[in-house]
């Protein structure tokens, strides 16, 4: 028979995955003899039985529950359910990843009307004994019948003003005996069914509601944000109840052996005489610091201090603990690693090696990869937070928090910013290339439409511009400037937040805080670089990008897309007028304007990298993403190219396409117009050749052609470029070296990368467009559709963001194996949006890429997934 439940001192810390967080540790604190209550945990594999078993608890569990609450009856010398002394116990959730979201706590389980009488007279303390039963009712109707709070609220609120009285406290036994039969009649309204009286009735229902929470769905967002597999269920601790509510030789408490924002060594938490759980959470009383213990009870307080510290040092990580006196006596209700921010993470894993307990290898395992975004972008003041109210929540699509005042255009954007000084979001229904100066004067940007790897998305997380994208809630009239959102009416000028790492979008200004890089930053960063064995690049097309991109760690450009180079004002006419051009002779002169722009710019950036490689990613999107739209600029360009305004638009009209990502794009370009391959080879040789004089660096350019799907077809636009870059070479008299590669980021160009490695020197696995054509999912608007795969747990997260090691990562391998097999010293690496993904950058470790490459502010992210991978790999 399969062991469905274990008590506590069956079980140990490394049971994690089937006791939970909360079960482990339970059994490890038992274990190493502290008091803890005596209780049981029924294990996760329960939980995934029960969704087996389609939401039932078989027999067979139920049995072994029951058995369980036999040994504890023995343990307390109390029968559940007893008219004369009831055992009562609390019901926790405990997943393996602790996961707020979930059905956290009931307590008191185990009362009724007959043995609420029997509790009190035990007690000696009627008011206990009813204020625990009233709690009870309180706590298992909202969490497990999930009725709404408000009705008890409302009726505790009636009764205390009735007797004309503030607090809860206040209340005599009679009142909560009173209160008791209210909050039973409304229950028996509301449910249609009596107050359950069974005890074993109780229990069920609230093991039951803690499988049930494992998949709300504010768990399943949560999961989704944090890779928590849906399939590993949650564990539920039975545990029998001690009281914090006794009188003044009991309290309850949280506290943390470090500081949790700082890190600051010392113990940091709160407490509260005569009160149960719930009452520090709900700041009703004002809690006192930890440290008052040491004169309200000092044994309890030298007890406590000397626990916790026997927690730290055996878990060699700061605690977060949890616990209540009893009439004078300690009990530990949990203990488990602290949440924390990322500066106090940073700090204690470098104090933790400086007091000799963890190793470096250690440290850098501990630091949560993602939680690296918090340092780098501005976050909300905590305080303000707390008071702001949420109005809505699309895709964290560039991390960091802004608040400001809306507009509904780039041009007011920039405006309102450099010339008022604004603080400004833009809000817009997706954003265009033209948008990007509009985007870099704004504090945040908000879209409507759009995915993880949208233009909003992509461009602002270059930038390190906060940007929640794909908000289908909105209704917008950018027209007329008003948007709605969670029953409000928003305005030009109006104010709102924006929190682009949870997505969430809140009325009104909340003060932000900038972001601080400690002194434990670099040193936690030093000792990534010296484990990882993946290289980490950036994706940058300018060479302020670049610079930032160099300061965080990148160790040269993985991507530089040339076409966000055409999009500035005095740019895109150029490119405009070479895309409306009739003949080659046009299209050539129109590029020669284009040419010293784009050399230029990779002069520049060539300047920026100090001598740090740089892969050139030819003209990539369709090109009627240049095509004018407003009728000013068709006038300009009508007139520019001695046409009339209606022939420019009929020219717009007929690059329209049906399909465009998988239309006349990326390396297609360069077969149809060979001249726009021609113009950049001169541009980068150009450059390189002469920054090379120039300042000495060793510049070997790497060219890449984008969206090959053929041998043939990159050797077509390879010939064109070595053509050209051997005249170049020829003019300047120089033997500079140059690499040409690919992307892979067409299902066919992996099936065949064999083949494809016979032309080409390097790989860069593009996974956003690899992920696009492989689900069939467009990265602009998969997001629409999304959310119901994640209800229907057909997908569990984003493949935009996460790369999809199933699907997109066999065509990965796949790739990778046959391109070495032709080419043994390929140099392969990715530079889609999953360069900065942790799970994505092992996944990259695993197959043996040389290098990621992601946006700036991502490259510390990469740089510690890609050490904590190699290190996992040991
Ligand atoms: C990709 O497709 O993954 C890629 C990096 O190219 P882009 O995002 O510019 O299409
Ligand atoms: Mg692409």
């Amino acid at each position: 028979m399969k062991k469905w439940v274990y008590e506590f001192h069956e079980g140990n810390a490394d049971m994690r995955p089937l006791l939970g967080g909360k079960g482990a540790n339970l059994a490890e604190m038992t274990n190493l003899g502290l008091p803890i209550p005596n209780g049981f945990t029924v294990t996760t594999e329960a939980c995934t039985d029960y969704y087996k078993q389609g939401k039932q608890i078989s027999q067979e569990i139920q049995d072994q529950i029951f058995a369980a609450l036999g040994v504890l009856e023995q343990q307390r010398g109390k029968k559940f359910g007893d008219e004369s002394d009831p055992l009562l116990v609390s019901v926790r959730s405990g997943a393996r990843a602790s996961m707020p979201g979930m059905m956290d706590t009931i307590l008191n389980l185990g009362l009724n009307d007959v043995s609420v009488e029997g509790f009190a007279r035990k007690t000696g303390n009627p008011r206990f004994a009813y204020d625990s039963y009233r709690r009870f009712i309180q706590m298992f109707s909202d969490v497990v019948m999930e009725m709404s709070k408000s009705f008890f609220e409302g009726i505790l609120t009636e009764l205390k003003e009735s007797r004309g009285v503030k607090y809860d406290t206040e209340l005599t036994a009679d009142d909560l005996k009173e209160l008791i039969g209210r909050y039973k009649a409304i229950y028996k309204e509301k449910m249609g069914a009596e107050f359950p009286q069974d005890p074993k009735v109780q229990l069920m229902e609230a093991v039951k509601a803690v499988f049930r929470s494992w998949d709300n769905p504010r768990a399943i967002v949560y999961r989704r944000m944090n890779d928590i597999p849906g399939d590993w269920g949650t564990a539920v601790n039975v545990q029998s109840m001690v009281f914090g509510n006794m009188g003044d030789t009991s309290g309850t408490g949280v506290a943390f052996t470090r500081n949790p924002s700082t890190g600051e060594k010392g113990i940091f938490g709160e407490y509260l005489i005569n009160a149960q759980g719930e009452d520090v959470v709900a700041g009703i009383r004002t809690p006192q610091p930890i440290t008052r213990l040491a004169e309200d009870l000092p044994e309890c307080y030298a007890q406590f201090m000397d626990i916790a510290n026997r927690l730290e040092d055996h878990y060699r990580d700061m605690q977060d603990m949890e616990f209540t006196i009893q009439e004078g006596n300690l009990f530990f209700l949990q203990t488990r690693n602290g949440k924390r921010t990322a500066a106090a993470a940073m700090k204690i894993a470098c104090d933790l090696v400086d007091e000799g307990r963890i190793t470096p290898e250690e440290a850098v395992l501990r630091i949560e990869a993602k939680s690296l975004d918090q340092l780098l972008h501005p976050t909300f003041d905590a305080y303000g937070l707390k008071n702001g109210e949420e109005i809505g929540q699309a895709l964290p699509a560039s991390p960091g928090a802004a608040a400001g005042k809306i507009y509904f255009t780039a041009e007011e954007a920039k405006a309102a910013h450099e010339e008022r000084g604004e603080k400004v979001i833009l809000v817009r229904l997706e954003t265009s290339p033209e948008d990007i100066e509009g985007m870099h004067a704004s504090e945040g940007i908000l879209t409507v439409r759009g995915g993880m790897t949208s233009h909003a998305a992509v461009v602002a997380r270059g930038m390190g511009t906060c940007c929640v994208s794909g908000c289908g809630e909105i209704q917008i009239d950018e027209e007329a400037k008003v948007f709605t959102l969670g029953g409000y009416t928003f305005h030009e000028g109006d104010e709102i937040s924006l929190d682009g790492t949870t997505g969430k979008i809140y009325k009104g200004m909340i003060p932000t805080v900038d972001a601080s890089v400690s002194g434990d930053f670099g040193r936690i960063m030093a000792w990534a670089d010296s484990f990882r064995k993946l290289r980490v690049r950036t994706n940058a097309d300018t060479p302020a990008d670049t610079a930032n991109a160099v300061r965080l760690g990148a160790e040269g450009i993985g991507l530089c897309r040339t076409e966000h180079m055409f999009f500035e004002p005095e740019r895109i006419p150029k490119i405009r007028k070479m895309i409306l051009s009739d003949t080659a002779e046009q299209r050539e002169a129109a590029l020669a304007e284009l040419l010293p722009f784009q050399k230029g710019d990779f002069k520049a950036m060539y300047e920026a990298l100090e001598g740090r490689p740089m892969t050139v990613r030819y003209l990539d999107p369709p090109l009627h993403e240049f095509v004018p739209t407003d009728p000013a600029d068709i006038e300009a360009l009508a007139k520019d190219m001695g046409m009339t305004p209606e022939e420019v638009q009929q020219k717009c009209d007929e690059l329209h396409e049906f399909n465009p990502m998988m239309g006349h794009r990326g390396c297609r370009l360069a077969v149809t117009y060979p001249e726009i391959a021609r113009m950049q080879t001169r541009a980068v040789m150009e450059a390189a050749i002469e920054v090379k004089a120039e300042k000495g660096y060793d510049i070997v350019p790497e060219i890449m052609i984008p969206l090959v799907g053929d041998r043939k077809e990159l050797k077509f636009v390879k010939d064109i470029v070595v053509e050209v870059a051997e005249q170049v070479k020829a003019e300047k008299g120089s033997d500079m070296q140059y690499h040409i590669g690919t992307m892979i980021e067409i299902p066919r160009a992996a099936l065949l990368a064999g083949e494809i490695a016979e032309e080409a020197e390097f790989f860069s696995f593009g996974t956003n467009d690899l992920t696009q054509m492989t689900f069939g999912f467009s990265r602009d608007d998969a997001g629409k559709f999304l959310t119901s795969y994640y209800g229907a747990k057909i997908y569990e997260s984003d493949p935009f963001a996460r790369l999809d090691q199933s699907g997109v990562g066999q065509l990965i391998e796949l790739a990778a194996k046959n391109g070495r097999a032709t080419r043994p010293d390929i140099k392969m690496g990715i530079c889609g949006e999953h360069g900065g993904d942790p799970s994505s950058v092992a996944f990259c470790h695993k197959v043996g890429l040389n290098y990621v490459s992601c946006s700036p502010f991502r490259v510390p992210i990469a740089r510690l997934a890609a050490a904590q991978a190699a290190l996992e790999d040991k």
